[in-house]
């Protein structure tokens, strides 16, 4: 097992473990128990992962001392909202639970960010254990203590920042998780390397192969590179106010084009076509090197995402939704770019032009 710590804070320091290895959860039991083994511990997992993993799991944290009591929610994103938050907290009352309880996510985002919110604001706060099962999860939104529901008005609108207890990422759940996850989780992972670390960047360039059958090995070695970077970005900026920005990489259009396609294209693949597209514009107005822009665009295509935006979209309509886009600054819209691979810089805004031309550009 691996193990690494984020520390926030200087006077207040919080800090919470990322704990990465292969079948660990018999170990995950032994620790909880040791913590919460005479409290009440409620572990919140979606409909899928239940009957996957959940009688698995709840037999053997039985048997390292930890009873955990299930609640289960529908899988997909349309969970994600103030009912199911409210009628989780329902449950967690009826169960007993108290301030003392602890919830365990286990799940992908979607879980992790629910979990969050909902141990952020019952009974004012109580604790939270993440156990990621998704790779996006594992590298990214288990990580950094955002918790969120989504309105009907669009994602994440409601949300609080607070910390888990500690991470568990168990590399055993990815051998379930569809091709489909997998890639949203690899654009993750492109973008990480792209930001913050080229020797990552490389190492994906290198492995497409032994990436795409799953190997153990690099799977784990990519995992904690990126979880590192993540890590490493949280503990400088917890609340956003500055770095953690650079974390949204290709993420700008990419919310765009997620919303224009009223969420057909997956995360993962809008995240790919920003990335694409701020790599043309670090390229067009920062000398980004051509060649560190190709690289990325065939990185990108060698793990099955795409680089162009699909013709059904219109530029109009794509442009509309970047004005609406949460995170910008009143009428700027900021745009998170590269001087080269591993250098990123928040830009302080991009005419409008300059995006008409890359989005018709990138329309094939
Ligand atoms: P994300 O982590 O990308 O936000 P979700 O939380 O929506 O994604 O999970 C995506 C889907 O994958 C859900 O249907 C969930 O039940 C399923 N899932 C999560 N983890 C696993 C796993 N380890 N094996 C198989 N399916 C999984
Ligand atoms: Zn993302």
């Amino acid at each position: 097992m691996k193990k690494l710590t984020l520390t926030i804070g200087r006077k207040d320091t919080v800090a919470c473990d990322i704990t990465i290895g292969y079948d660990i959860m018999d170990r995950v039991g032994l620790l909880l128990a040791k913590d919460y083994g005479k409290v009440k511990c409620v572990m919140l997992t979606d409909s899928h992962i239940a009957s996957l993993y959940g009688e698995e799991i709840t037999r053997r944290f039985h048997n390292m001392g930890l009873a955990v009591t299930m609640i289960t929610v529908a899988a997909g994103e349309a969970t994600k909202n103030m009912e199911t938050a409210l009628s989780v907290m329902k449950k967690l009352l009826e169960l007993g639970a108290d301030r003392t309880s602890v919830i365990i996510a286990l799940g992908g985002g979607v879980i992790g960010d629910l979990a969050g919110f909902v141990a952020s604001v019952f009974m004012r706060g109580i604790s939270y254990i993440q156990i990621p099962t998704t790779l996006m999860a594992q590298v990214d939104s288990s990580i950094g203590g955002k918790t969120a529901v989504d309105l009907p008005e669009g994602k994440n609108l409601i949300g609080t920042f607070y910390q888990p207890q500690a991470i568990y990422i168990d590399l055993k759940f990815l051998e379930t998780l569809p091709d489909k996850e997998m890639k949203n989780g690899l654009a993750e992972i492109i973008k990480s390397g792209i930001i913050e670390d080229i020797g990552l960047f490389n190492l994906l360039e290198a492995a497409t192969k032994p990436i795409a059958e799953r190997d153990r090995k690099i799977l784990a070695t990519i995992v904690e590179k990126a979880c590192r970077v993540k890590k490493g970005i949280v503990e400088m900026d917890e609340r956003e106010k500055g770095l953690r920005r650079i974390l949204n990489f290709g993420h700008t259009l990419g919310h765009a084009l997620e919303a224009e396609s009223h969420y057909e294209l997956s995360h993962g693949e809008a995240v790919s076509i920003g990335m694409v597209a701020a790599a043309r514009i670090s390229e067009k107005l920062y000398d980004l090197p051509s060649l560190d822009r190709e690289r990325i665009e065939a990185l990108i295509a060698a793990i099955g995402h795409p680089t162009r935006i699909p013709p059904s979209f219109a530029t109009e309509g794509i442009l509309g939704r970047l004005k609406m886009d949460k995170k910008r600054v009143g009428d700027t819209i900021h745009f998170v770019l590269i001087k080269k691979i591993g250098f990123p810089f928040v830009n302080g805004g991009i005419e409008e032009n300059i995006l008409r031309d890359v989005i018709e550009e990138l329309r094939s």
